[in-house]
This record gives C-alpha cells, structure tokens and sequence, in this order.
C-alpha cells in the first residue's frame, strides 16, 4: 500500500500539475483569480506516503471523510508535515465522533445538523482549538444519504454556528446530486451562499466542485475545490 518511490511521486506531481492547468483555465473562461482558489487534496483510501508526497509537492490543504482513517493518517504525519498543511473533514459527521474531529481537523465541512454545534464546539473547548466550520448544503433535496442539511433550514444552522465559541463559521459546501446538471447545482448553492453573506458576511467560503464538476464550481464562484481521484487515482472502493 504505502509508495514512497520516485515513479509514485512523479505520477502525483503530473496529476497535480494537470488540475492546476484544468484550475487556471476555469478560471480564464469565468474571469477568476487562481489565487481566490484553494485546492483541497482528497486522501481518503490513499496511504500518509501519499499524502507526506503532496505536502512535498506544495499541497496545503488536504481533506478526509472518515473519522478513523483521519486521525490515523494525521497522526503519522511528521511534525514539520503537520505544520504545513490545513487538514479538512469532508466526510459524514455522528455527533459521538465530532468531540474527536475537532482535535485534529483546522477545518470541518460537513456539518449538517444543530446536534453537532455542541459536540463540536465542546471538542474544540477541549483542545483549546477553534475549528473553522463550513454547511454542508443538501442540494439533491431527496435526504440520499449523502448528508446536507436542508436549504430552507441554512439561516437556523449557520446563526447556530457563528454563536459557537470555538467554532468560526467559514461558508457553505455541497456536492452536486448524481443525477442532476452540476452547473444548475452550483447556481443553486450560489444563491443560498448570497442569502447566507447578508448576515454573516465573513462566511465567505463556498467549498464545491470535484474531479469530475471542478469547473462548474469554478464559474459559480467557488473558492474551495475538494479533488480526489483527478490526483490520487481511482479508488479501491466507491465512496
Ligand atoms: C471523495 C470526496 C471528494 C473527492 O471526489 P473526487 O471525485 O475523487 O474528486 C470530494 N468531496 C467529498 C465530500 C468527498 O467525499
């Protein structure tokens, strides 16, 4: 599993290069500066070799979607490593895990529900941390299991949030439905996101766009990009 060689590394650095390339004109065709972006590095399944790798390559942001395979590939991490990169949890939150979460994500993204406001913001207490804090938007609206909290229930959950102590309400994430036109998605987001900005104007984050809908994010104004397979590869497993 794990692949520290140099063929390994060339292949990550290629593949990066080529979503930088894919980033940069996005954002020529919507007219965007590259550097309001930030590429987060989707690890999940990939071993801490990988991801040791892509710090080295200049990576700063990395994301991850489940609780133990987090805090395990975090931990390996050298100091210097750790120090380096912005780690974000992506992945679908239980309230008796997020305590855990807020110990070592800088960032969780895929809060959902007003039970997680206290358990989180009690881990973050905990560790002395603040944890920066994105919505995950549901925009399928059909509750698929791919978590989300509502539309129309946003303003409760980010008002919730930003009277958190340790929390910092950053913006809103979603990903766009499988079976729907991931532009119309992202214009949807980018409306709820506009409404959200009226009273939290420094929630200015809209994390959204992956391998494959990267530029549709793009062109509706996203600042975070969540991209796996693009760089890793395939999974082993379907997420
Ligand atoms: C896995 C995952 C991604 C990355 O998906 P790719 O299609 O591999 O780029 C992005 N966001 C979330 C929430 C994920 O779980």
């Amino acid at each position: 599993m794990s692949d520290n060689t140099p063929q390994r590394r060339d292949e990550l650095a290629q593949a990066l290069a080529a979503v930088h390339r894919r980033i940069d004109a996005a954002c020529v065709a919507a007219d965007r500066d590259p550097a309001a972006l930030t590429l987060v590095v989707v690890t999940k399944f990939f071993p801490v070799t990988d991801l040791a790798t892509l710090i080295d390559l200049g990576v700063t942001d990395v994301g991850e979607n489940r609780h133990q395979e987090a805090a395990e590939k975090f931990a390996e991490l050298s100091p210097e490593r750790r120090d380096r990169v912005r780690t974000h949890f992506i992945g679908q939150l239980q309230s008796n895990k997020a305590s855990a979460v807020a110990r070592y994500a800088d960032v969780v993204q895929s809060l959902d529900r007003e039970k997680l406001v206290g358990a989180l913001d009690r881990g973050a207490q905990q560790h002395d941390r603040v944890v920066d804090v994105t919505l995950q938007v549901d925009l399928a609206g059909d509750d698929a299991g791919r978590g989300g909290v509502a539309p129309a229930a946003v303003p409760a959950l980010a008002e919730a949030v930003a009277a958190a102590q340790n929390l910092r309400l950053r913006g809103l994430m979603a990903v766009a439905p499988l079976d729907a036109d991931p532009a119309a998605a992202f214009e949807q987001l980018r409306g709820i996101h506009e409404q959200v900005l009226v009273d939290h104007p420094e929630a200015t984050w809209l994390s959204a766009g992956m391998s494959g809908d990267l530029e549709q994010a793009v062109a509706a104004g996203a600042t975070h990009l969540r991209v796996g397979s693009a760089i890793l590869g395939s999974r082993p497993t379907p997420r």
